[in-house]
């Protein structure tokens, strides 16, 4: 401990967060890990489909890995800034000489469409928390009716589409894709997943319908086709009989429906596709139409959380232009575009930096840049004196003002618990969807 020379507080424990956290006390910092939920892993607990379950066991070990290291301490249940009981400047006045902010995109992206508030009209952020049963989504009941219309065209569209399909078995789900059929971003990998349950025929009329307007901008047919079949070899068998659609060309206009029962239709407005400076867009063509839907579910995309008190630029938080510590060239530093200058001490990493960008693995990669950038900004203050004295001064602060707040010994506990559940109960993983049931267990 005697070669610690700074604290750094690193603010939310997703997989940025803590492979920062783990670079961080690795190279000389006594590190604060605080975070929102009860338990680590942000979305790689809450995001990733909750049948992956070999994945998400292969990170939680890493992740307690990195919580046993000897200058790492957690700080869980707790939120910084944005209505939460401690703020930045806290942080910052209790001699933390660096704050890492790596506190994901919170917030949903909407289109601001009328009807979106329609009963039976989510974002997939909330189906994806319930279904993965994050606090106080777990407990929450959603409005599904037998047709679904997911509009998107990435991954999450996908993994929200493998829920209706293979867990709801719904009647009937469409992805309304703005973009023609070359412009997908879903993997081939996430299609395996629904791909026998893809409705051929229908598809293939689809597909056709809209040849002469992608054909027109250099897409090939067949190899557009392909890609979907790429799907098919090694798809799941199916579990139901839920027909699987896509609509392309399609832009939302508005959410029909009624105020007690909910979503009947999604209009949209069809698209053709132009070329602007060298890239495919879609242009409206005026002409609308209605496609039934019972619940729409929007996976557009996420934002940060706009309540927590950093500037924002577009969907993320606002970054140092011109970096005095970049790293391969990056840019880590929080910045005040009004003021022109960077936010002194406070840096960002993973989809906080970078909304809705990337896997865990490059979550990890910009945590650990970050962690590097940081290292550079610490050789440019003074260390710390006593260390040890400063940083008991903060734990007794949080001692004395933050409630029921989960430690790393608290997570054994809760996790042994969790273990016991699964092996009583035979199932292939448990967690707790409650943070009263969670806090019980732990004796808070
Ligand atoms: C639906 C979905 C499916 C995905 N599937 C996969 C997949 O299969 N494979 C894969 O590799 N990647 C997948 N990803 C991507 C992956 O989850 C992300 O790349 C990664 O989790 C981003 O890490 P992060 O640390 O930046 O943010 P997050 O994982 O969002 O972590 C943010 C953390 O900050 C905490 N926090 C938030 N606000 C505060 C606050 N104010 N104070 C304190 N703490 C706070 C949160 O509690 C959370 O723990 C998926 C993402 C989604 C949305």
């Amino acid at each position: 401990m005697d070669s610690l020379k700074h604290m750094v507080a690193v603010v939310g424990a997703g997989p940025a967060g803590l492979f920062a956290s783990r670079f961080l006390a690795n190279n000389g910092a006594r590190v604060a890990l605080i975070n929102r939920d009860i338990k680590p892993g942000g979305l790689a607990e809450y995001g990733i489909y909750k049948s992956k379950i070999k994945m998400k066991k292969g990170l939680r070990k890493q992740f307690a890995r990195i919580l046993e290291l000897p200058n790492l301490d957690y700080f869980g249940n707790v939120k910084v800034s944005g209505g939460g009981p401690i703020f930045l400047s806290d942080l910052v006045d209790m001699g933390f000489k660096s704050i890492l902010v790596t506190t994901g995109a919170q917030g949903t992206k909407w289109l601001g469409l009328p009807g979106e508030h329609l009963p039976g009209v989510y974002h997939a952020k909330e189906l994806v928390f319930h279904y993965n049963l994050l606090p106080p989504y777990g407990n929450r009941r959603y409005l599904l009716g037998p047709e679904v219309v997911l509009v998107g065209a990435g991954n999450v569209m996908m993994d929200i589409a493998h829920y209706m399909i293979r867990d709801q078995k719904v009647k009937k789900v469409t992805a309304v894709v703005r973009r023609g059929p070359g412009d997908i971003k879903f993997t081939r990998q996430e299609l395996e997943h629904v791909a026998l349950n893809m409705d051929l025929q229908s598809l293939d009329a689809e597909i056709n319908r809209v040849a002469p307007i992608i054909k027109a901008v250099g897409q090939d047919i067949d190899s557009v086709k392909q890609s979907f079949q790429d799907g098919l070899p090694k798809a799941l068998e199916p579990v139901s009989s839920t027909n699987l659609h896509f609509n392309f060309l399609a832009s939302p206009t508005r959410i029909v429906g009624d105020w007690t029962h909910g979503a009947t239709a999604l209009e949209v407005e069809e698209n053709t596709l132009v070329q602007v400076e060298g890239k495919t867009k879609p242009k409206s063509l005026g002409t609308k139409k209605l496609i039934p839907a019972d619940t729409v579910v929007f996976a557009i995309g996420d934002t940060i959380d706009k309540e927590f008190a950093l500037p924002v630029d577009w969907d993320s938080y606002a970054v140092n232009p011109e970096p005095t510590f970049p790293v391969d060239g990056v840019s880590y530093e929080a910045y005040d575009p009004d003021a022109k200058t960077p936010i002194k001490s406070v840096f960002l990493a993973g989809w906080a930096r970078l909304a809705s960008h990337g896997l865990v693995g490059d979550a990890r990669r910009d945590g650990e840049n970050a962690a590097r950038a940081i290292l550079q900004y610490l050789e440019t203050v003074s260390a710390t004196e006593n260390i040890e004295a400063t940083y008991g001064n903060f734990q007794n602060w949080v001692a004395e003002h933050l409630e029921q707040v989960v430690v790393k010994e608290d997570l054994l506990k809760l996790g042994n618990a969790e273990l016991n559940k699964l092996q009583s109960l035979g199932l292939d993983d448990f967690k707790y969807a409650a943070n009263d049931e969670m806090l019980e267990i732990i004796g808070k």
